[in-house]
């Protein structure tokens, strides 16, 4: 039912309501009219009948009263008229006339009782009210009915009958209600029509509204409509096509890029606006997040963020972020959630080895049963490229316990790759910057780290190694009589011997340990927990190897060795400066007990009170 109807309904139904109320109370007060007037004609009736017989009794012309009550009732609406003699004044008067004993059980029951009795009779064609007034004996009245009957105060001396014809009011009441019924039925009418012609106008401009909202939520915003309306509601009409234009206008120029957007994102609403909001708050965080990172320093950061937004936004639980360098084709792992990647460790190596990376495109376990090879689990799982540059790629992986969860995940997907995008161009300078920083923490001519990264990570790692108990064994390396080869061939020479060292070094240790320009041609490995016996053997590994290089200076074929002083972290200090200047006392030794050495700080070494 439409609202036009409806309101038709409920004001026809108030309406009939009012009418059906009004007939009712009008049917019911004319009964009681009727039948109130017909009680009080009896009375006066009875009265007048009363102070008849009495006339006549004491006029002592008792037996004319016939004439009289034949008069009586002829009154108008008198059907019947009678009176009936209780018992003592037929002991004392005789039985009367014939028709003045009880007729029926009313006559009787009032000559016992004393009360009056009404009743109504009705059917479809006729109504009668019967009325029966008993005459009570009573000594003082005028004349004192006990002066002539012998009865006592109160006995009952007859009644008087009536039949009142109430059949023409009721006929009267009849025609009344039929005049209010047809007064209604037209008025009901008149009513209903005006109401739908006054509320049709409004009907039809709510009907506009509707269907223009309706529309609009589909992002049809091209609905206008008019009204007859002159009042508020031409305003609302106005109002509303001036917002439909103006949404029209400014919606229509951003749908296109809300569309390009919402096709990189998982956005399944059909409301066009819900979708705009959408889009909008995923651009609005997108945005913050590289606000934020654009003000972190290091690429670590902007990774920890990554991590965070995974977590934190996206509820992933089980997933690891891997960096891979395009150049080496190394894979780093950046962060995992778990103890263990399910990815195979070869992949870390050669990077080619991981699907992702090599087809630089999305894996989904859901698409092909073992799609990877080195996948070591049975899991449900996506790995997922990103393109930073030519020198960097990340790797983002991720599992789930059922296919379910991890199709739920991958539904994430283009919102996460928003982000991965957003942050490219920071990425990209951060690593650069990384670069630079790098550069200025290693010696240009040996490619080797030097004392400004030493001193850094000794205050970022001592503490920590301390506390993890890691240790250090710290080997100070110092070529035996080098001067004399800058002397004699020229400092070039001296750099040839110098970069041949370091390369050794590099050569000699572990992706763990750490080898240092120390100073000119003096140098600083630590060996990442490594024995004192292992110690010995790398540092005689390098004094060998270094001893066994010959170098070509002109005609003279050149030989060099050198020294090395060992101490351990944190076995005899527990701090790393303390422990280099140690093996510095060792080196210090095996300058002077002949050079070409590997000697083990011993605590007599040093005099005790010099740190
Ligand atoms: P020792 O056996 O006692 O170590 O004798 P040594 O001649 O090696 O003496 P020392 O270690 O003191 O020699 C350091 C020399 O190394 C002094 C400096 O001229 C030279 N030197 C330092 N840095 C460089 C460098 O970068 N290139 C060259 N060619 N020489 C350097
Ligand atoms: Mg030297
Ligand atoms: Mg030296």
């Amino acid at each position: 039912m439409n609202a036009n109807r409806k309101i038709l309904f409920i004001v026809a139904l108030m309406l009939i309501g009012l009418a059906v109320a009004t007939i009712t109370n009008v049917a019911l007060n004319f009964r009681d009219y009727g039948y109130n007037n017909a009680i009080e004609k009896s009375k006066m009736t009875a009265e007048i009948v009363r102070d008849g017989l009495t006339a006549h009794m004491v006029n002592g012309i008792m037996d004319k009263r016939e004439f009289f009550l034949g008069n009586i009732a002829n009154i108008k609406d008198v059907q019947a008229l009678w009176i009936v003699r209780a018992d003592n004044v037929i002991k004392q008067y005789g039985e009367g006339m014939q028709n003045e004993k009880p007729r029926d059980a009313i006559d009787r029951k009032v000559l016992k009782d004393g009360i009056t009795v009404r009743e109504v009779r009705e059917d479809a064609s006729n109504a009668v009210l019967r009325v029966t007034i008993p005459y009570t004996a009573t000594a003082y009245g005028n004349p004192n009915c006990l002066t002539c009957h012998n009865v006592q105060e109160g006995d009952v001396l007859g009644a008087i009958s009536m039949e009142f014809n109430i059949n023409e009011i009721r006929q009267t009441g009849a025609m009344t209600i039929a005049k209010i019924f047809a007064i209604n039925v037209i008025f009901i009418i008149i009513a209903l029509w005006v109401t739908h012609h006054y509320f049709k106008p409004y009907m039809k401009l709510f009907e506009n509204l509707q269907n223009g909202i309706k529309r609009a939520r589909t992002g049809d915003f091209s609905f206008r409509f008019t009204t007859s309306l002159k009042d508020a509601g031409s305003e609302v009409a106005e109002q509303m096509n001036t917002l439909f234009q103006k949404m029209e206008d400014t919606f229509g120029g951003i749908k296109h890029n809300l569309n390009t957007f919402a096709s990189r994102s998982n956005i399944s609403c059909s409301d066009p606006l819900s979708t705009a909001g959408i889009i909008i708050q995923e651009l609005s965080d997108v945005y913050k997040f590289k606000k934020t990172i654009e003000l972190d320093s290091t690429k670590d950061a902007i990774y920890e963020r990554f991590v965070y937004v995974l977590k934190e936004k996206f509820n992933f639980v089980h997933f690891a972020l891997y960096e891979v360098d395009k150049n080496t084709k190394e894979r780093k792992l950046i962060h995992i959630t778990d103890h263990k990647s399910f990815c195979l460790p070869i992949a870390d190596q050669n990077a080619l080895e991981c699907r992702a990376y090599r087809t630089a495109s999305d894996v989904y376990s859901t698409d092909f049963p073992n799609l990877c090879s080195n996948c070591a689990d049975d899991k449900a799982y996506s790995c997922i490229p990103f393109n930073i540059n030519d020198d960097l790629a990340l790797i983002l992986s991720y599992s789930a316990k059922s296919t379910q969860e991890i199709e739920n995940m991958n539904l994430s997907l283009p919102s996460i790759k928003n982000y991965f995008e957003a942050a490219k161009a920071v990425i990209e300078s951060r690593t650069l910057m990384d670069k630079l920083r790098d550069s200025s923490l290693r010696d240009g001519a040996t490619r080797l780290y030097n004392r400004r990264f030493l001193e850094e990570f000794i205050d970022k790692s001592s503490e920590q190694a301390l506390r993890s108990h890691i240790t250090y064994a710290i080997l100070m390396i110092d070529i035996d009589y080098f001067k004399m080869v800058n002397d004699t061939y020229g400092h070039d020479s001296g750099d040839i011997v110098i970069k041949t060292l370091a390369e050794l070094l590099q050569d000699s240790i572990r992706k763990a340990d750490l080898a240092i320009r120390y100073g000119g041609e003096e140098f600083l490995i630590l060996l990442y927990n490594t024995t004192p016996e292992g110690a010995v053997q790398v540092a005689e590994k390098i004094r060998t190897r270094f001893s066994e290089k010959k170098y070509q200076f002109g005609t003279d074929t050149v030989e060099k060795t050198l020294s090395i002083g060992i101490a351990h972290f944190p076995t005899q200090a527990d701090s790393i400066w303390k422990v280099i200047k140690y093996a510095d006392l060792a080196l210090y030794e095996g300058k002077h007990t002949g050079r070409n050495r590997v000697i083990e700080f011993e605590a007599s070494m040093h005099s005790g009170d010099q740190f």
